[in-house]
């Protein structure tokens, strides 16, 4: 029997979740979509920050057929040359010595706050188990990672939460000074708060967090699940900071598409993820590596870099040419190509139905935050659709 599937069907099989836009996605090339019905969409959001060399790209294609028939995936019990290529990879190009692969943003961070509990604890003793996190930070789903979210919609109703989490305001130097101490063994924070509306920590707020980091022997983490792999113009966001964590997560774009996440330490912290403290059955497959030392090695390249810092330009100029013409923009934080947009505050109310009359008018935007438009699209995103694009947003703004 025959069952005609529709955007409907996810009504009838899916847990709701999630509500996704009414359309059925069939297909996707470079910075476009096409539904079911043969309709053609601009995507500013890359699978939120995922597909960083666009949908379907060639070169990653490549690298999935060969590997595929190569080597897909063999499980921690065997090592493979795939998933080494990449570990040194990224070594190279950041300032950690370590790298523990998993298959997520949210396992990424699980793993790098078992981590620092257990560093704590292995050199410190069991009393040093606080962390620190931020109010409207985001750190994924599983239930350590959410908890230590600061959004407590996201991790309410679930029974009890793991203990020793503190939420404080971002950026709030003299709060956070009064809430470090020597019982701290992690504070962890996103260099670019992404779900919560695009916020930058500010270098002033860095710097005290991390001398009073090492004050305390505190481990900082930096979460760059949405802010790495070129996202905000270098490989890592903290390389654009005058602070080194001693932590780093990675996930979203950094196989353009595959699912993996990864971990990164330097030797005195990473040894104490020791023989079976933790592990992952998928974690690091020779099929996500092989697509991830691509992307890392392509997008880690100084002239991709200088790309991504163009279209940056492009989609800042534009942005406050509508600021200007339209009226209704009221604040554009951009770095990189995590661009977030506060339209004025009684138009507020309006963004999730604009975002949804874009879609239907061929162009496909993220929200963040408290009704901020997040723009996160492929990093090799082309002049003309990126003016096409802001060209329809500019055109329903209008229309509000
Ligand atoms: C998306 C995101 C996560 C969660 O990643 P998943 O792959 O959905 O588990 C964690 N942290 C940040 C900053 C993110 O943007």
């Amino acid at each position: 029997m025959s069952h005609k599937i529709t955007r409907q069907t996810f009504d009838e099989v899916m847990m709701p979740v999630y509500t996704p836009f009414d359309m059925l996605i069939k297909r996707g090339k470079g910075s476009y979509l096409y539904d079911d019905k043969g309709n053609k969409y601009i995507d500013f959001t890359s699978g939120i920050a995922v597909n960083c060399l666009g949908h379907c790209n060639k070169e990653v294609l490549d690298i999935i057929n060969e590997q595929s028939k190569q080597l897909i995936h063999v499980s921690n019990l065997f090592t493979n040359d795939k998933t080494l290529s990449l570990a040194k990879c990224l070594i190279d190009n950041t300032d950690f010595d370590k790298v523990f692969f998993v298959n997520s943003g949210t396992e990424a961070n699980e793993a790098a706050l078992k981590l620092a509990r257990r560093y704590a604890h292995d050199v410190y003793g069991d009393f040093k188990n606080e962390i620190i996190s931020f109010n409207q930070s985001f750190h994924g789903r599983t239930f350590f990672s959410v908890c230590v979210g600061g959004q407590d919609k996201y991790s309410d109703g679930f029974g009890p939460k793991p203990q020793a989490i503190t939420h404080i305001p971002f950026n709030d130097i003299k709060t956070f000074e009064k809430s470090i101490s020597d019982k701290t063994c992690a504070v962890i924070l996103e260099v670019v708060q992404g779900e919560g509306g695009i916020i930058k920590a500010n270098d002033d707020f860095l710097l005290k967090v991390r001398s009073l980091c090492t004050k305390h022997n505190a481990l900082l983490i930096f979460d760059e699940v949405q802010t790495g792999i070129g996202r905000t113009g270098k490989l890592y966001a903290y390389q654009t900071t005058p602070v080194i964590p001693d932590i780093i997560t990675s996930a979203k774009g950094l196989a353009s598409g595959l699912p993996i996440g990864a971990v990164l330490a330097k030797d005195d912290v990473a040894s104490h993820f020791s023989k079976g403290t933790h592990g992952s059955t998928f974690g690091g497959s020779a099929l996500a590596c092989a697509v991830g030392e691509y992307i890392v090695n392509k997008v880690s390249n100084k002239n991709f870099l200088r790309a991504i810092k163009m279209r940056h330009d492009l989609f800042v100029e534009t942005l406050n040419a509508i600021a200007k013409r339209t009226g209704k923009i009221s604040d554009i934080r951009a770095y990189g190509l995590l661009i977030g947009i506060n339209v004025k505050d009684s138009l507020k109310p309006k963004v999730p139905n604009l975002i949804k009359t874009c879609a239907s008018h061929g162009l496909l935007l993220l929200s963040a935050g408290h009704n901020t438009i997040r723009i996160a699209p492929a990093l090799n995103i082309k002049t003309h659709t990126i003016l096409d694009g802001l060209a329809i947003l500019e055109k329903e703004l209008n229309a509000v």
